[in-house]
């Protein structure tokens, strides 16, 4: 019983790892998924962004590549117009008396980045880490890439907030190209060489907050997807679980009802001889092995043969029914047993009986014998036994302590039956 207990702890046990590692190995693939989705969007949108910074990049050098190739343009002065202050005669008048300013490529770069901030669409920024003009002084994310340039980084990126906007930023170096030479060569200038950088700046706060919506409705489908999963394993194990249950419940009875029938006698329901010499064999291990007392008797019925004769087999069962009956109810110990050796020969065996003892239980049940009366067919009739009680001695097996009985019992039988006798 208590080995059936641990057994079920023990599968009970089993088939929670087993459903927790199912549940895990689930979670963990389905979080994979979820997480795998959210990346490679976030990625997409990551490299939007930078494809959109580059080609922002791109136009602005082209623009500045337009304007130096013509050494920067002329553009009418109109009221309120400060010339550039970095220049030498940025100005020129024509004949009617109308003065024209010059945009070289830096101003014109400042002046579209301020249009294009105003329209609110993005922000560029041409700086160097040695600005002529104080107002193309590098921020921090500026310098620091200005100065990976110089060790050799092609482009830096870095998201940011500002107040309560997302910024994307780019910067790329600006090289020096042959047309900026027009105007750049008396400083020394270098094609190809890195003279500073442009950066690009742009808002993202709707994107990224709808990528921060996606992620949340993917934690919630995550979470779904979770429980409902979780919910149809769960339904599935218990099923099997139980069903294995059952199976190895009705496969146990089984095995009982089997043992029990290998074990017992089909006509009488009591212990058959193969089991009996079993429980014999043990209790004579034990006797010797704690040098403690034990005896047996044997039993067989006295003219059975006439009795099968004179009333039919069937009241002969009924008379081994009768001695069962008797057997069960002769006030046997709880740790006495018996068993039917065959034909209508019983034995009984007194663990911690010498063969006083078990002589005076034998007398009993021969005498409840003897007095009880076989129904049978409306009529009744009395039988008696004759029974020899043999006691352990060592070195005895459950077979020459039966054999001494037997013996003492064929004594009872040639000294008159109905009788117990003792081995000599
Ligand atoms: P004795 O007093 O010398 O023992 O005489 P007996 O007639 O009992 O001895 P014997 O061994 O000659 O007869 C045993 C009889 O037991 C033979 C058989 O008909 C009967 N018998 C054996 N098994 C069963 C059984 O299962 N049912 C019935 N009804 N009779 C059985
Ligand atoms: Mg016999
Ligand atoms: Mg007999």
């Amino acid at each position: 019983m208590r080995n059936h207990t641990d057994k079920n702890k023990q599968d009970k046990r089993t088939w929670r790892t087993f459903t927790a590692q199912i549940t895990f190995v689930v979670l963990f693939f389905v979080l994979g998924l979820f997480f795998g989705l959210f990346h490679n969007n976030k990625q997409l949108v990551e490299s939007e962004y930078l494809s959109k910074a580059r080609s922002h990049f791109d136009n602005i050098v082209m623009t500045r590549r337009w304007s130096a190739q013509y050494g920067g343009v002329y553009v009418e002065k109109q009221a309120g117009m400060v010339s550039n202050p970095y220049l030498i005669n940025p100005d020129i008048h024509d004949v009617t008396g109308k003065t024209y300013t010059l945009k070289n490529p830096a101003l014109m770069t400042r002046e579209i980045s301020e249009i294009a901030d105003k329209g609110g669409m993005y922000r560029f920024h041409i700086t160097s880490l040695k600005p002529l003009n104080p107002l193309n002084a590098p921020d921090t994310f500026e310098r620091s890439s200005l100065e990976a340039f110089e060790k050799g980084k092609t482009e830096l990126v870095e998201m940011v907030m500002d107040g309560d906007h997302d910024i994307y930023r780019y910067m790329a170096p600006l090289k020096t190209e042959q047309s900026c030479l027009k105007c750049h060569a008396i400083q020394g200038y270098k094609v190809g060489e890195v003279r500073g950088g442009i950066s690009v700046s742009f808002d993202i706060t709707e994107s990224t907050r709808s990528l921060a919506r996606q992620k949340y409705l993917l934690i919630g489908l995550f979470l779904f997807t979770s429980s409902l999963l979780f919910g149809i394993i769960y339904r599935i194990i218990t099923k099997l679980n139980k069903r294995i249950f059952e199976t190895q419940r009705i496969m146990e009875v089984q095995a009982e009802k089997l043992t029990l029938m290998a074990h017992t006698d089909p006509l009488t329901g009591i212990n058959n001889r193969g089991h009996f010499l079993e429980l014999l064999g043990m209790e004579t291990e034990r006797t010797e092995r704690y040098e403690r007392v034990f005896s047996v008797l044997m039993l067989d019925l006295d003219h059975f043969k006439s009795v099968n004769d004179s009333r039919g087999h069937a009241a002969g069962d009924e008379a081994l029914h009768t001695l069962c009956r008797i057997l069960r109810t002769s006030g046997l110990r709880a740790s006495d047993f018996f068993g039917r050796i065959g034909g209508e020969e019983f034995a009984v065996a007194f663990p911690e009986t010498d063969a006083q003892g078990a002589a005076e239980a034998a007398e009993r049940i021969r005498e409840n014998l003897e007095k009880t009366a076989v129904f049978y067919d409306e009529s009744e009739f009395f039988i008696t036994a004759s029974i020899g009680v043999s006691e352990y001695k060592t070195g005895d097996t459950q077979e020459t302590l039966l054999s001494r009985a037997d013996k003492a019992m064929y004594r009872a039988k040639d000294t008159g039956r109905n009788r117990v006798c003792r081995e000599i």
